[in-house]
């Protein structure tokens, strides 16, 4: 079995509302120029949307969930 840096394995991971699935084709409708071999990840919203968000996104937080939950800031301070 091949090792995965553990920075860029984000398969089930929660960050916010989203659940990571799996990682995903860049997204058609997105330009991804200069960006294709960047990761990027199949994510369900606790609501079910899905979405496909980058890697660099989740990790930093920038997407916390597909835009239906306004979440508190004490919330990140509980998942630390
Ligand atoms: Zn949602």
């Amino acid at each position: 079995m091949k090792k995965i840096r553990a920075c860029f394995d984000m398969a089930g991971k929660i960050v916010g509302y989203w659940k990571v699935l799996k990682m995903a084709e860049c997204p058609e409708h997105i330009q991804c120029e200069g960006s294709k071999t960047k990761a990027w990840w199949l994510c369900v919203c606790n609501c079910g949307n899905k979405s496909v968000l980058k890697g660099a996104t989740l990790r930093s937080g920038r997407s916390l969930s597909c835009g239906c939950r306004q979440l508190r800031n004490n919330y990140l301070e509980k998942v630390g």
